[in-house]
């Protein structure tokens, strides 16, 4: 096989981790990054991530094996134009971004003669820029590819197997399907998370209880309502239909709900109680999925002073990261008295063996 060729445009997050990613299981790839910001690319020519940068198209874009559009979806399509004359037989173009039908009508008007699949890995952080993006993020990840009608099956395999050589798992959907599906699984319940936090917010009393002691479970569960607010505003812009379509679908829950509790239906809401339970522990957890993960266990500790410097201490000898740590002060849905979240499974596995070795009694999540 020849070297591997490959350009981003947007060297970010995603971009940067996808291409630290092809740099450890292709040494030899020849890597280019178009990026804004001139210290980016500076970084990633020190780290050997990319072979040349640049701020512009120009002649490094030239018989490239893959192009990745991954800056922001507005900056991918301005930049469709300027590729045209840089597509070659032989040039798979892909996009990186959350929303897959405004690209693909972008890319139908101005370049239908492109390979054009997009890719959407479901891998992200809270954290963007390249300077928080790793060789790994993407690993064991399930990574959607929308192929345009254009696409014939043997591009459709190569790109599957570049995606698996990358160590994440390739599904291909169409872009509608990608839209909806992912409208149901995270656009939707991040605004769910918003509004969850929302209500707390405007009916907390004057003192602020719900506040305090929300702590703990409520805060796991509306995790998602911290993310970047730019980019949750564009994607419900980007994906309209299929996010009203199933807020939708999600109020006609909620109103049921209501109604089993108005007619004081014990029946009616434990079956669906426990029809529900069934659904969610048959979710295949060993993979990272379109909602951002969290490592975390509990662990209990005694109530004195410098318990948590001891364990903190004990971990950073053993070179582990924590991410975040504290006392749960709210009790009712978790055991052990101590938080602790780490930044990958293979950390909090390490944590908590090594914890329990120093005789603590930890409860992994
Ligand atoms: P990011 O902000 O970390 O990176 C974007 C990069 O694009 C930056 O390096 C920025 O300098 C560059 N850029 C922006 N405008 C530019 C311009 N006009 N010219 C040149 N470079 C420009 O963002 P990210 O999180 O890596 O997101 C990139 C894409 O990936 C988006 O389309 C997003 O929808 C998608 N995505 C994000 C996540 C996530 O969790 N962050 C997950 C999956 C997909």
């Amino acid at each position: 096989m020849d070297k591997l060729k490959v350009a981003f445009i947007g060297l970010g997050l995603i971009g940067g981790s996808i291409a630290m990613t092809i740099r450890k299981k292709f040494p030899d790839a020849e890597i280019i990054a178009l990026n804004r910001s001139a210290a980016t690319l500076d970084s990633a020519l020190k780290d050997g991530v990319i072979n040349a940068g640049t701020h512009e198209i120009d002649d490094n874009f030239k018989e490239c094996d893959y192009i990745f559009l991954s800056a922001p979806v507005d900056t991918n399509i301005s930049f469709l134009e300027k590729l045209k004359p840089y597509l070659t037989e032989h040039t798979i173009l892909t996009d990186a971004g959350s929303v897959k039908g405004k690209i693909h009508h972008a890319v139908k008007e101005c370049l239908p003669e492109a390979k054009f699949i997009g890719g959407h890995p479901m891998a992200g952080s809270e954290k963007s820029g390249y300077a928080n993006a790793n060789d790994h993020l993407i690993e064991n990840a399930y990574y959607i590819l929308t192929p345009s009608s254009s696409v014939k099956e043997p591009d459709i395999y190569k790109y599957m197997d570049f995606v698996e050589k990358l160590d994440a798992i390739p599904l291909v959907l169409s872009a509608e399907e990608h839209d909806y599906v992912t409208a149901a699984v995270s656009h939707m319940p991040h605004i769910v998370a918003y509004s969850l936090v929302q209500t707390v917010m405007e009916t907390d009393s004057p003192e602020e209880y719900m506040k305090m002691i929300a702590a703990g479970g409520f805060k796991d569960i509306t995790r998602i309502a911290s993310s970047d607010a730019t980019m949750w505003e564009q994607i419900c812009l980007e994906n309209p239909d299929n996010i009203r379509i199933l807020i939708a679908e999600f109020m006609q829950r909620m109103e049921q709900f209501d109604d089993f509790i108005r007619n004081a239906d014990g029946d009616k809401l434990h079956k669906s109680f426990d029809e529900i339970k069934n659904y969610r522990n048959s979710i295949h957890d060993g993979r990272k999925g379109a909602l951002q993960k969290i490592y975390d266990l509990h662990c209990d500790i005694k109530d004195e002073a410098g318990a948590i410097a001891t364990i903190a201490t004990i971990l950073s000898t053993q070179g582990i990261s924590i991410k975040n740590i504290g006392i749960v002060h709210n009790r009712a849905y978790e055991q052990g008295a101590l938080h602790i979240e780490f930044y990958d499974e293979h950390a909090k596995a390490q944590a908590s063996a090594t914890l329990t070795r120093h005789g603590y009694t930890v409860f992994p999540n």
